[in-house]
């Protein structure tokens, strides 16, 4: 690992700085590049610096099929600091994902699937006894730090027959393991209102603004008063993309209502990178520029808000002694095509681009 000076660099505010990374840390953020800056300089050509890119939810395990795909493919070589995979994984192949990890150049973390088969089947909640406590326990156990919560996929096409017994079985086991959930919606039964109540205090929706029926709003675009109350429980809101779940329309209803997404993620796999409608953290980015979101608000709702939902503020912060976790990228002025889940595509007039990125200390190129 190489010591470097990042120079030339802005923060959000516009002010610019540089960033002196030793022995993996940072150990000096500064407005000029110090006089007397010794060792490896690159010039970030006025882009912008953040801290690292967290991506909440996507799916990392190559080998599963439709969702799956390379870690480094989509981290490191999106601008994405630290991903966390979205319950690829239950009990029998997180070790598996855990491993890869090791060898990846882009931090990773994991909800670990309350049903041990994950993503083998896209059915993974339709027979009960695939909730199996015991070997969710083990695993969370085994795998410690790396497990940062559930995952519990509560839609028609996952639970078949079994409606709310899944969701009310994850909601024991999240509480007896101390784990936050992150509940998946999409098509009903069963019903929102049903799944609502089941959440609690730091629990996420993600496809929080899928275009679906039974989704979080009204058809004037207003919470329903489960969502409303859930919220005031503290539950988050998440993006979580993906190929079917995010529309501008919801979205833009839910802005004018006054409510945002807690944070922005792409729910990333093989498919919808390469084939849209994600292809990547940035292109998702884009969307919410358009919608009227601050460079600021967007950009925070991948580094500091996903950080704190982590526990790991230190991955959303730029601060003298942290290890080094940056995200430096530029915002063209250029038209950019836009295509949400439900097929509509909007032009915005801002697109990001990451330009390199800092995990752990590490300087990549993009
Ligand atoms: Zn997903």
């Amino acid at each position: 690992m190489k010591d470097f000076i990042l120079h030339n660099v802005r923060l959000l505010s516009g002010e610019k700085t540089a960033i002196v990374v030793s022995g993996g840390r940072i150990i000096n953020i500064a407005p000029q590049l110090p006089a007397n800056a010794a060792g490896c300089r690159m010039d970030g050509r006025e882009a912008y610096v953040s801290s690292g890119w967290i991506d909440l939810h996507v799916h990392a395990d190559a080998a599963l099929e439709p969702y799956g795909d390379e870690i480094d493919a989509i981290g490191i070589a999106q601008g994405v600091a630290t991903i966390v995979d979205a319950g690829s994984c239950g009990a029998d192949r997180i070790g598996g994902l855990h491993a890869a990890s090791q060898k990846a150049l882009t931090n990773v973390l994991a909800l670990l699937n309350v049903s041990h088969i994950g993503l083998t089947r896209t059915d993974e909640l339709s027979q009960l006894a695939w909730l199996n406590e015991q070997l969710l326990r083990e695993a969370a156990e085994r795998y410690g730090k790396f497990i940062v919560g559930l995952k519990a996929r509560v839609s028609s096409s996952v639970v078949k027959e079994q409606g709310i017994e899944p969701l009310r079985l994850a909601r024991g086991f999240a509480d007896r393991l101390d784990l936050p959930l992150m509940l998946h919606i999409g098509s009903g039964p069963p019903s929102i209102t049903e799944i609502l109540p089941y959440l609690r205090g730091n629990d996420v929706i993600t496809h929080a603004f899928n275009g679906k029926a039974n989704g979080l709003f009204n058809e004037q675009g207003r919470a329903i008063p489960e969502l409303v109350a859930a919220m005031e429980r503290g539950v988050l809101l998440d993006v979580g993309h993906g190929t079917a779940s995010f529309s501008f329309k919801v979205a833009e209803r839910a802005r004018a209502a006054g409510i945002a997404p807690d944070t922005i993620s792409t729910d990333i796999y093989r498919g919808n990178r390469l084939n849209g409608p994600v292809y990547s953290m940035a292109h998702t980015l884009d969307k919410f520029l358009l919608l009227g979101y601050s460079l600021e608000e967007t950009i925070a709702r991948v580094t500091s808000m996903p950080a704190s939902w982590l526990k790991r503020p230190e991955l959303g912060r730029m601060q003298k002694g942290d290890i080094a976790n940056l995200t430096i990228f530029s915002v063209q002025e250029e038209e950019v095509s836009l295509t949400d889940s439900e097929g509509e595509t909007r032009m915005g007039m801002q697109h990001i681009r990451p330009e390199g990125v800092v995990v752990n200390g590490k300087y990549i190129a993009i």
